[in-house]
């Protein structure tokens, strides 16, 4: 299996072999760097891969046994964008997983509660949601993420289990806060990259894609063709025969503490 424990070893054990032969026969500069270079690919991969579980293990899928799938929304809650979220996810009674800023949380508080009081699951997106955050010391990470923990309690009385890495960016140092604080690291299979899309058609066509059984959709509160095709991707994978269910129910594991 591809994780970060079997790839040290097995670069360790190429590294051996290249100094044996180098000291034997010679061996050029060149080989060397390749061998550094495809272990760096490598961590580039495992930190920037969710699905990867290179260091940590994520729960990025259900169960292949039912058809169900899960939304979820990272990023929130934000002002402009989420009241028409809720709004719309009401009117179509689907219930979905909201992994919070907690610095957005301050002055949003009706939202915050609007999200439990109507069914929806939340989880802890970090407080800061710096772009650094992943270069952080695992402490300094822990902190940040025992304030958001903080933020959603002091307005729904919950203590979140489920952490969403910001950037989905997952290292030792991510690994170690994930770990100190007995956080469920949750991830995604379907990236929509709903932030980048060019077009409404565009985002609904990537969305639907390849939509499979325990599929766990990533969208953010502030995509800007976010609501405009929720409905109708929800509509769509309906007709597709998909249950849109909790992310807590879809990977059968509790959402708070
Ligand atoms: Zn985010």
């Amino acid at each position: 299996m591809l994780n970060a424990r079997n790839t040290r070893i097995v670069f360790l054990v190429l590294l051996l072999l290249t100094l044996l032969l180098d000291w034997k026969y010679g061996v050029p500069l060149c080989i060397y760097l390749l061998l550094l270079l495809g272990y760096l690919l490598l961590l580039f991969y495992g930190s920037y891969f969710i699905q990867s579980d290179f260091f940590l293990r994520s729960l990025w899928k259900g169960s292949k046994n039912r058809k169900a799938i899960a939304i979820t929304f990272d990023d929130g809650p934000v002002k402009d964008f989420t009241p028409r979220l809720l709004d719309l996810l009401k009117c179509e009674n689907i219930p979905a997983a909201f992994f919070l800023i907690g610095k957005s949380i301050e002055g949003n508080e009706a939202l915050v509660k609007r999200m439990v009081d109507e069914g929806h699951v939340i989880g802890n997106h970090s407080y800061s949601h710096t772009y650094w955050f992943s270069l952080n010391k695992s402490e300094t990470m822990f902190s940040d993420m025992k304030k958001c923990d903080d933020e959603i309690f002091r307005v729904t009385g919950k203590r979140p289990k489920f952490f969403r890495p910001p950037y989905g960016v997952i290292n030792p140092m991510v690994k170690n806060a994930i770990e100190k604080g007995s956080y469920a690291c949750i991830g995604w299979s379907i990236r929509t990259y709903d932030t980048n899309a060019k077009s409404a058609e565009q985002l609904l066509q990537k969305s639907l894609k390849n939509l499979s059984n325990g599929d766990i959709v990533l969208f953010h509160d502030w995509g800007q063709f976010t609501i405009g095709i929720l409905s109708a991707f929800i509509k769509e994978a309906q007709a597709h025969g998909f249950e849109i269910i909790r992310v807590d129910e879809l990977l059968n594991t509790k959402a708070y503490y």
